[in-house]
């Protein structure tokens, strides 16, 4: 196999030498400042060797990728009882879209899509005060990514709790139907927040290694989720992680992703990595543009796809 950190250095040389960078996300104006230029690469392997290149150290807003931990926290809690407030299929539709709460009784499709992923942080919220679940959340971040300076971006919450009036509508709509337990504004507001947590891709890369070996941080031996659930959380990446991008994503890139708007995502691939890749720049399903680039060329290189090959 080539030398890794080669392969990473490279990729990161090439995409910062393209044109083509895509749009900063500007519906939370506190994102609009991104730098497009910006982009960054961090590859965790198996033993805990870390490759990296660019601005693999440079704290962005995680924003979508949170919720491939929120899900894991809320499993944790309610187990699969969690399904029958918030489906595992691929909606095909915007992340914050709201057509088809109607039909489908205020129940999202996914827990990825802006409206599943707000149930799911009402499911961590009950029997808490809106600051305790949130301490769960960042401290849960800390702890797998190893990392204890890992914050959140209050200056991006504030941001987000002024403007999103969309989540504000999908989280009401969805209370309408008894799908929220929890105060609407407690929900939303932990929501944001954890939307809000900063990381590098260097920190996301490392908070990642459960769903890459089997629900165990591969260093620690400790045991995350059962390796049913990691293979599982990986499955709704896979299928739902990119919204309505996730096909596109599977064919090209091969593994399970969550993007976020930030320009973030994490990947995984199974039994070898866990992969973070950073530039704000977005294509029209509002997914990092050199991200997936970046992937996609990493998978071709390394023989990494899911798929084979
Ligand atoms: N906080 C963002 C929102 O709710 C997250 C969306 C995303 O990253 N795709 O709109």
């Amino acid at each position: 196999m080539p030398d890794l950190q080669r392969v990473v250095q490279e990729i990161a040389e090439e995409m910062r030498a393209r044109p083509d960078r895509g749009d900063v996300a500007t519906y939370i104006p506190e994102l609009a400042g991104a730098d497009p230029a910006s982009f960054g690469i961090a590859v965790v392997g198996a033993d805990g060797e870390v490759a990296a290149a660019g601005d693999c150290d440079l704290p962005f807003s995680i924003q979508s990728v949170s919720k491939v931990f929120t899900l894991t926290l809320a499993l944790g809690k309610v187990g699969d009882r969690l399904w029958r407030r918030v489906g595992r299929e691929p909606s095909g539709s915007p992340f914050n879209s709201i057509v088809q709460l109607e039909a489908e009784q205020g129940i999202p499709r996914n827990p990825f899509i802006n409206a599943g992923a707000i149930a799911v942080t009402d499911i961590i919220l009950s029997g808490h005060q809106p600051r305790e679940a949130l301490g769960e959340i960042v401290r849960f971040m800390q702890f797998l990514a190893d990392d204890a300076s890992i914050f959140i971006d209050e200056a991006v919450a504030a941001s987000e709790q002024r403007t999103g009036f969309r989540n504000r509508a999908l989280a009401n709509y969805m209370k309408s139907f008894g799908v929220l337990e929890n105060p609407v504004d407690h929900t939303l507001g932990v929501y944001f927040h954890h939307c809000a947590i900063a990381m590098s891709c260097r920190q996301l890369a490392m908070a990642g290694r459960f769903l890459a070996h089997n629900g165990r941080n591969p260093e620690s031996g400790l045991s995350v989720v059962s390796p049913e659930r990691a293979r599982r959380i990986n499955a709704v990446m896979l299928t739902c992680g990119h919204y309505d991008g996730s096909g596109e994503f599977a064919y090209r890139v091969g593994l399970p992703g969550k993007s976020g708007v930030g320009g973030g995502i994490l990947a995984i691939a199974p039994g070898r990595a866990s992969i973070a890749v950073w530039s704000p720049g977005l294509d029209a399903s509002g997914n990092s543009h050199l991200g997936r680039l970046a992937l996609e060329a990493l998978t071709q290189r390394l023989g990494w796809s899911v798929f084979g090959g």
